[in-house]
């Protein structure tokens, strides 16, 4: 996970005009009635139409470079990818009591709030969880309004330099503090599919490095050629994505 800066984005239009609206609307329903959205189904009382819309989305992967906010994998060439709510909209998960209502609804339509995400970071891994250390503040979240005493477990990219609590031995993320433990655990950021993308852009580099390092001595050559022959050849027989492509491109490294 890498810092994402949002700072010097402008915040969508949309967002402005009738994801205001919209925020204030869903405030004077549950300010009327604090069960407004307990039996309501999150289709019901959200606009994807606002908060996913493509200024919104396209504001995001130029933010973000295309990556997933958690995983770093690259969402857009497989995916539209998500727009994803880090304080979840519509319920959070209780650890023990399930589903939880309302959730942070009135964060919508909130450019903070709001990120692009692989769908197995955000459907599959994160859902509805969002954990806080101080929990007895979540009763008067919604009588405020204000999150800011509110401790999040989850590491925020946009907030904060994830770096500082996630770092990686080899393609396998370590945790270097609580939250950075527990945002793995809960994102699966660890998951097969994760470490296996990350270890074959690493056995790339390795084998760079190795090439390097060899070719301080000149007598070497033939062993750095070696080495990078290795790798091609591996990466042309391996069961990797884009296998069709590399093999019309590499096919005298075929076997
Ligand atoms: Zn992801």
């Amino acid at each position: 996970m890498i810092y994402i800066d949002k700072r010097h984005a402008q915040v969508p239009a949309i967002l402005l005009t009738d994801g205001a609206t919209e925020t204030q609307n869903l405030r004077d329903a549950y300010d009327d009635d604090n069960t407004y959205f307990d039996n309501k189904r999150s289709y019901e009382v959200f606009k994807s139409s606002i908060y996913g819309n493509s200024e919104v989305k396209n504001s995001l992967i130029g933010i973000q470079n295309h990556k997933c906010c958690f995983c770093e994998s690259r969402v857009t060439h497989i995916s539209d990818g998500d727009v994803e709510h880090f304080r979840p909209k519509a319920a959070w998960l209780h650890d023990t009591d399930g589903l939880k209502k309302p959730g942070y609804f009135f964060l919508a339509y909130e450019w903070s709030n709001l990120l692009l995400s692989c769908q197995a970071c955000n459907q599959r891994a994160k859902g509805n969880q969002f954990p806080i250390l101080n929990s007895n503040i979540r009763t008067t979240i919604t009588s405020t309004y204000d999150c800011s005493l509110e401790n999040a477990i989850f590491i925020n990219p946009s907030n904060e330099d994830p770096e500082i609590s996630i770092s990686f031995f080899e393609e396998i993320p370590k945790g270097n503090n609580y939250r950075g433990r527990k945002t793995i655990e809960y994102l699966e950021l660890d998951r097969f599919s994760l470490n296996d993308a990350r270890r074959e852009k690493l056995k790339d580099l390795f084998a760079l490095k190795d090439a390097i390092d060899v070719l301080q001595n000149e007598a070497d050559r033939e062993r750095a050629e070696d080495i990078l022959r290795r790798r091609i050849s591996e990466i042309v027989s391996e069961n990797l994505q884009y296998v069709s492509m590399v093999k019309c491109n590499f096919q005298e490294y075929l076997d």
